[in-house]
């Protein structure tokens, strides 16, 4: 087993609050994955740039270090493609910082194209072996996006290519996205893995959904929820669409939608999603809460009757991971990751193609059936068990034994 890990994330810190801007779901995997390796006595530093521009090293827990690293510029405020400029920066600054806390590394794992890019710099300057885990990819974004949505800059799909060369382990959360790495970047498969992410069961888990809703403020009717950042990969106009063909039929259907804008489109995304609500003259019934923390999401699971994902690709979706540890029945694309997370016909409906009248159907099919919704409950309950963050664990260190012999 290795003793000693360096975890690159350079565009974002596990400790951010997960859910706008730049944090989401890679945000919780690295925070989760590095508490729960450091409970297995493997040390975990986790390396982000700070957003103040101050060096700073964060014991999290004892062996889960965050260390941040400035670099370019003293504030965050750095698009991800100007963020390529400071990688050379980044990755020299961690060797010597490396130097004067005398710590070596068995391994670096990266998280996203950009701590790719550092990996194999650190790689190349350190001979350190290196495991990347890209979360997103940006020609698979390329072939789902929507058409206002900007196409990925060449220097990501560059970058990514030359990372995929260069690991000695690529990280797929899913089958499908081990699928994506060989279909759009030829990756070799006998250095491809399959990791999937965790759920935190100490935090999702099934409940009172009228205690839920007393915590949360939320009034009776059937109740579909959204969870996750707002920027036009994920969909979420195609969700209100569908919700406006519920609130149509169910006279008392609520929609609620957690998280805030994220990315560049973000902000004019949540704007529009406002006006064709308003549009749609749903103001009353649809209500963006913001971001709130996992305990609140957890309570907004509970509290809800079906959940909507209608991304347009997920490499995994721990949103629908998540609430189905809550016992919450998903809707949700066919795509990507969503469909190895949810178990379509028992967790949850799996929709192919972007008509909202599909999704509006599926979750009706939910919001009138107590017995069919009570079904899926119980199988979502069911179905979450497979992901946990100890397995997940267990995964990576055989992944990291058979890249670094350790
Ligand atoms: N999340 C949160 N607060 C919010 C919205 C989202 O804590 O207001 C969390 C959510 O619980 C999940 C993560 O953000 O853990 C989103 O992960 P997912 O894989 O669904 O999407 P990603 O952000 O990776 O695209």
């Amino acid at each position: 087993m290795i003793r000693r890990g360096a975890y690159v994330s350079i565009h974002t810190s596990p400790l951010a609050q997960p859910g706008a801007g730049d944090a989401g779901g890679m945000n919780v995997y690295v925070d989760q994955l590095a508490r729960t390796m450091a409970g297995r006595g493997v040390d975990v530093d986790v390396y982000t740039r700070p957003g103040d521009g101050v060096h700073r090293v964060v014991e999290v827990m004892p062996g889960y270090r965050v260390i941040t690293i400035p670099s370019g510029p003293g504030t965050r405020a750095v698009a991800e493609d100007d963020l390529a400029d400071l990688v050379g920066e980044f990755a020299e600054r961690m060797v010597k910082f490396m130097a004067a806390d005398d710590v070596v590394y068995d391994l670096v794992h990266s998280h996203y194209w950009l701590s790719g890019w550092v990996g194999a710099l650190l790689q190349e300057m350190t001979g350190v072996p290196l495991a990347i885990s890209f979360h997103t990819l940006g020609r698979v974004k390329e072939a789902t996006r929507r058409v206002d949505d900007p196409p990925p800059s060449l220097l990501r799909i560059a970058a990514e290519v030359e990372v995929i060369a260069r690991a000695g382990c690529v990280v797929a959360s899913t089958p499908a996205e081990a699928g994506e790495l060989i279909e759009h970047y030829a990756a070799d498969p006998e250095r491809l893995c399959v990791s999937p992410p965790g759920v935190n069961h100490d935090i999702f888990f099934p409940g009172s959904k009228s205690a839920a809703r007393e915590s949360l403020g939320i009034a009776q009717g059937p109740l579909v929820l959204y969870v996750g950042r707002i920027q036009p990969l994920k969909g979420l106009d195609l969700g209100i669409e569908a919700f406006a063909e519920v609130a149509g039929s169910l006279p008392s259907a609520q929609m609620l939608i957690v998280g805030g804008p994220s990315g560049d489109l973000g902000e004019a995304e949540v704007a529009m999603l406002r006006s064709m609500v308003a549009e749609a003259g749903l103001s009353d019934r649809v209500t963006f809460a913001g971001t709130l923390p996992h305990s609140s999401v957890a309570d907004a699971y509970r509290a809800a009757d079906v959940l909507i994902v209608p991304s347009r690709s997920e490499s995994f979706g721990m949103v629908a991971a998540e609430a189905q540890s809550c016992g919450l029945p998903v809707v949700a694309a066919r795509v990507g990751g969503l469909a190895y997370a949810v178990d379509d016909g028992i967790s949850g409906t799996l929709i192919s193609g972007w008509d909202p009248g599909d999704y509006a159907k599926a979750l009706l099919g939910i919001l009138n059936d107590p017995l069919e919704a009570g079904r899926l409950s119980a199988g979502a309950v069911a179905h979450a068990e497979r992901f946990s963050w100890q397995q997940t664990a267990n995964r990576m260190l055989e992944l990291y034994q058979g890249i670094t012999g350790t």
